[in-house]
């Protein structure tokens, strides 16, 4: 194989100057960040190639111990964190390190711009704030180097390359890097920042140590650094120059070193779990709460499971890696092992460490084992009763989840049929019982509050919490104290056709079907209605002939108040709102006839009803079915003939004076 040695000068994707900026700016007061962010990303490099030497011993070389190290050459002004980990090859450098494309930062950048385009319609604070708000979201990993230091030089050999395949990537983090080809015998990677001049305080070992201690302590990788001198007067005084040069260094482990999972609970503080969820999450936020077992038995396996505070930039993104790290045996084996937890918890991170699956487990492996099928399940149980006890004790942080992460539970019901009641229990909705469109109304909340003889929970989908609020469906439910849900969240059509009941009761649609109050309806109401029907019956009729095939039936009212007209559709129908939903996305939606229902008691009823010149009844009664789709955010097949009726009438309405 032949090397490539020439040294290239390659330009970083437009917006990394950009992207970097904000990244020192806004992580400047938490400047220290940047050693545990590459400790990581070393911690992480040795723990691939430990799980790659399993099948490959070649690997290890002559080398097996692994660790990372951080070195301090105060005459260069250098701070240099080195792993013996699986490496970077010269593409994978340009891939990763290279692309600012890689991780979440393309995103981030994307997301920045968006910001900033905010701060420039001249709202310059919000765009500032949401820079900040935003960098949380992205983690920026390897590029936290550059909030200490101006220049990055990072040399690498992957494992199993001869050593003149190492590569040499440098940088000022300012529009370019180079790459060139260098020997690097030892397998890893060096990162070496060379400080900026108002840096040199990490210059000092004891402060990298404490930065270690506080960030790095549990991270199951030795974190090494030079044995400190023990002070002149112990060091031989005949020693000569070339002597001291030639002394390998000595290293010394000063963290602990151990996997945090392991040890006891009672041995471990909230900041132990706090800086250990930062390592394995890349979050600069704390997490909101975690759960941490051991299981002992047949099936032995420590789980730790954090809720994290925010949601990260790329939850809605279809090819989103999620699931928690899997260990076996305190041996790192995969991320994001999927199949320990489902995709509506896609939000949980944390470590599963099992002493029962084989080292050599792979993805394929795990599609069909028993032993990953039952951890998943407790993992789910596990975030069930932790979200349960979040909720009750405290409400005001189960309220922030709800806010960040609610629409990703909503997909529980459908995906796991066994946990649905108690999914169901956690949901949280917009509810007419209150006057904010927050979604903070429990099921069992409203439960409680049913009236005497309602049966059903009642609820209605639409496109804003407004068209929600507003849908004149809800008139004889407000006229008779009933609460409806509202909800207006994508997935709240998906929720509801997989979550039909609730602790016994019926989740049911106030735009579908006929309305049946059960036992809240007054028999007085429902016999005046029948009798409605018999009476009007030439109306009605009349309304369905004009309307042709626009609907399938027209009949008389009983929910509707202040409205003359409301669409409903069959109780087995597509709702109107998963109908627009889909269209939206460019979906094919059933073309469904729904029925008019009107208020005869309202005046333009009245006055249609009156009405004997057949051309002015149509364009009445179009107005009627118009309006009414409107009024449920539906949108018009014909639009300008609607405005141009509806302007007929109006001048009709001056030329005779009214
Ligand atoms: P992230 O870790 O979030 O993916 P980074 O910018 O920190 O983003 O790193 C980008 C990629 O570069 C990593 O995913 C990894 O593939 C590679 N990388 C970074 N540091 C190392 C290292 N010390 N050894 C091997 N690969 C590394």
């Amino acid at each position: 194989m032949t090397v490539e040695a020439h040294k290239e000068t390659l330009e970083f994707k437009a917006e990394v100057s950009q992207v970097l900026d904000l990244v020192i700016s806004s992580l400047y007061s938490n400047k220290e960040i940047f050693l545990r962010e590459l400790i990581s990303n070393a911690s992480d490099a040795a723990e691939k190639l430990r799980f790659e030497s399993l099948t490959d011993e070649q690997l290890l070389e002559d080398d097996p111990n692994l660790r990372v190290r951080v070195l301090v050459d105060k005459d260069a002004g250098t701070v240099t964190v080195s792993d013996n980990g699986i490496g970077i090859s010269r593409q994978e450098m340009i891939d990763t390190i290279g692309s600012i494309a890689s991780s979440g930062t393309r995103q981030f950048a994307e997301a920045l711009r968006a910001a900033q385009g905010a701060a420039e319609q001249g709202d310059a604070d919000q765009g500032g704030a949401a820079g900040e708000e935003l960098i949380g979201r992205f983690g920026v990993g390897f590029y936290a180097s550059f909030i200490v230091a101006d220049n990055v030089t990072v040399i690498s050999r992957r494992a199993g390359l001869t050593a003149e395949h190492g590569v040499r990537w440098q940088s000022d983090g300012r529009g370019s890097y180079t790459l060139e080809t260098v020997d690097k015998p030892a397998r890893g990677t060096d990162v070496i920042l060379h400080l900026k001049d108002d840096e040199k305080e990490f210059l000092e070992p004891w402060r990298l140590r404490t930065i270690i201690g506080k960030f790095s302590d549990h991270i199951a990788m030795p974190v090494e650094m030079e044995k400190e001198d023990l002070g002149d007067d112990e060091q031989e005084a005949g020693e000569d120059k070339a002597d001291e040069a030639a002394k390998a260094p000595e290293f010394e482990q000063v963290n602990k070193g151990t996997a945090l999972w392991m040890r006891n609970k009672a041995d471990l503080s909230d900041d132990d779990y706090k800086a250990f969820y930062k390592h394995i999450s890349h979050d600069f936020d704390e997490p909101l709460a975690w759960a941490h077992n051991r299981v002992e038995g047949s099936n032995e396996y420590t789980a730790l499971l954090f809720l994290p505070k925010r949601a990260p930039w790329d939850l809605w993104d279809r090819e989103q890696k999620h699931g928690v790290k899997l260990y076996v045996k305190r041996v790192f084996i995969m991320d994001e092992a999927d199949k320990l937890m489902p995709h509506w918890l896609r939000f949980i991170k944390g470590v599963v460490d099992s002493d029962d699956l084989p080292l050599n487990v792979s993805r394929e492996i795990l599609q069909h084992n028993r032993k990953i099928d039952t951890i998943r399940g407790a993992n789910v149980k596990r975030v069930l009763s932790l979200l349960e006890s979040l909720a009750k004790d405290e409400p005001e942080k189960y309220q922030t989840f709800w806010g960040e992460f609610g629409r990703v539970l909503k997909e529980g019901p459908a995906e796991d049929f066994q946990n649905r009641e108690r999914i169901g229990g956690l949901l949280r909705f917009a509810s007419t019982h209150n006057a904010e469109d927050t979604q903070n109304v429990a099921l069992d909340a409203y439960i409680e509050r049913m009236q005497e003889g309602q049966k059903d929970i009642y609820y209605i989908t639409a496109d804003s919490p407004a068209a929600a609020r507003h849908s004149p469906h809800l008139e004889v439910f407000k006229k008779k104290g009933v609460e409806v849900l509202l909800l207006s969240d994508r997935v709240d059509e998906w929720l509801v056709s997989h979550l039909h009941e609730y602790k016994g009761k019926h989740l049911q649609s106030v735009t579908k079907g006929k309305l049946d109050l059960g036992d809240l309806a007054d028999k007085e109401d429902q016999e005046k209605t029948e009798q409605a029907e018999k009476e009007h019956e030439d109306l009605l009729k009349r309304l369905k002939d004009s309307l042709g095939e626009r609907v399938s039936d027209v009949r008389v009212s009983t929910r509707l108040v202040d409205s003359p007209a409301c669409i409903v559709v069959g109780e087995h129908d597509m709702s109107a709102n998963l109908a627009r939903v889909l269209k939206a996305v460019g979906q094919e939606a059933p073309d469904m006839k729904p029925t008019l229902e009107v208020n005869l008691d309202h005046p333009m009823v009245k006055r249609l009803e009156a009405e004997s010149n057949q051309s002015r009844f149509d364009d009445l009664g179009m107005i009627l079915f118009d309006q009414a789709q409107l009024a449920e955010g539906g949108q018009l097949d014909d639009p300008a003939a609607f405005v141009g009726r509806l302007n007929k009438l109006m001048m009709q309405m001056f030329m005779s004076g009214a």
